[in-house]
């Protein structure tokens, strides 16, 4: 069995995989050279640079197993893939405490504005009375899609103080209670909230989920954080509410565009960006290779 790892993943996934595979790592590989060289591969991991299109499936008549070393499986032609009976793996548990941290990581910035802060001390600057911030303590927390990432957000925002609503339409009476929150519509969560965190996919219903109808019903100093998908905030509507004074501030580790060349909200000072970095740890990563490279072994193995 030959594996193919387009991207670069933890080399104990890739020990994983040399007891049962020849593994072939090429993290540079280009889309022409993976046209012509999957066909002599059983499986392929990816993370996010490598795109496995209808085409590149079709030029593969040995594949097996198309894994991707983390959640998304948004750059896999899915469809493709399952008309040909190649399976497709992730590893969705992987990354979710990690996004979590990284969330509470945005949260605390633009509630203390650390992201100013910092710039300011550096630039030789000590505006003690700048950078007055508010407490996450007592504050609401509106939390959207309470699935695997949103509940860990929940856990940590509780033992901040915080009270937590959430609306994700899935979620039973019986979970919300066990995890001490509120479920409730839409338009109440952004109403009541002061600080709204999204953790929904990217589906034709969740995009642009907050527009302008959605940034208007939330408080002036409301705070807005996406971990999830760019495309679920409308960029647009979201720079002209900040612009305009009618939302607080916004965090974002994902964009309508990657990178976000030429978008206005890079040059305001109540936005914290960063660049789609949520699964980015060591232990995350580590994880997720381990995951994805023992199904491969498990399905190689029979
Ligand atoms: P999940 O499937 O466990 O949870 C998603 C939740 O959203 C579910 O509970 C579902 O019921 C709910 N939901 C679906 N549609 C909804 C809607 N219209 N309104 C409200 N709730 C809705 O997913 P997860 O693992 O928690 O991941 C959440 C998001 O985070 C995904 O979009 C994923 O791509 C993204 N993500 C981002 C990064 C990053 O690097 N920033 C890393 C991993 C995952």
């Amino acid at each position: 069995m030959r594996v193919l790892v387009a991207d670069s993943i933890n080399e104990k996934g890739i020990a994983e995989l040399e007891k049962v595979a020849e593994v072939v790592v090429d993290t540079t590989i280009t889309p022409e050279e993976l046209l012509e060289t999957i066909k002599d591969f059983d499986a392929i991991i990816v993370r996010s640079r490598t795109k496995v299109t209808r085409e590149v499936i079709e030029a593969a008549p040995r594949l097996k197993i198309i894994a991707r070393a983390g959640v998304g499986v948004d750059n896999i032609d899915v469809k493709a893939a399952t008309e040909k009976g190649i399976m497709v793996i992730n590893a969705p548990e992987s990354t979710s405490i990690t996004v979590a941290e990284h969330t509470m990581g945005l949260m605390l910035a633009l509630a203390r504005k650390i992201h100013l802060a910092d710039k300011s001390v550096k630039e030789g600057r000590w505006d003690k009375n700048k950078f007055m911030g508010i407490e996450l303590n007592n504050k609401t927390l509106g939390v959207i899609g309470m699935g695997r990432i949103g509940s860990q957000v929940v856990t940590r925002a509780k033992s901040f103080g915080m009270n937590v609503l959430v609306h994700d339409p899935y979620i039973s009476k019986e979970v919300a209670d066990k995890m001490g929150v509120e479920i409730v519509d839409l338009e109440t969560l952004l109403k009541r909230s002061d600080i709204i965190s999204i953790h929904v996919p990217l589906t034709p219903e969740t995009r642009y989920l907050i527009s302008d109808r959605e940034l208007d019903m939330m408080k002036d100093t409301a705070f807005i954080i996406n971990c999830a998908r760019g495309g679920i905030v409308d960029e647009k509507a979201l720079y002209n509410a900040l612009k305009e004074g009618r939302l607080g501030g916004a965090a974002l580790d994902v964009f309508e565009e990657e990178p976000p060349k030429d978008s206005p909200l890079l040059k305001l000072d109540n936005v914290v960006l960063t660049p789609h970095i949520g699964a980015s740890t060591v232990e995350a990563q580590r994880d997720a290779a381990i995951i994805v490279a023992n199904e491969i072994r498990k399905v190689f193995e029979g």
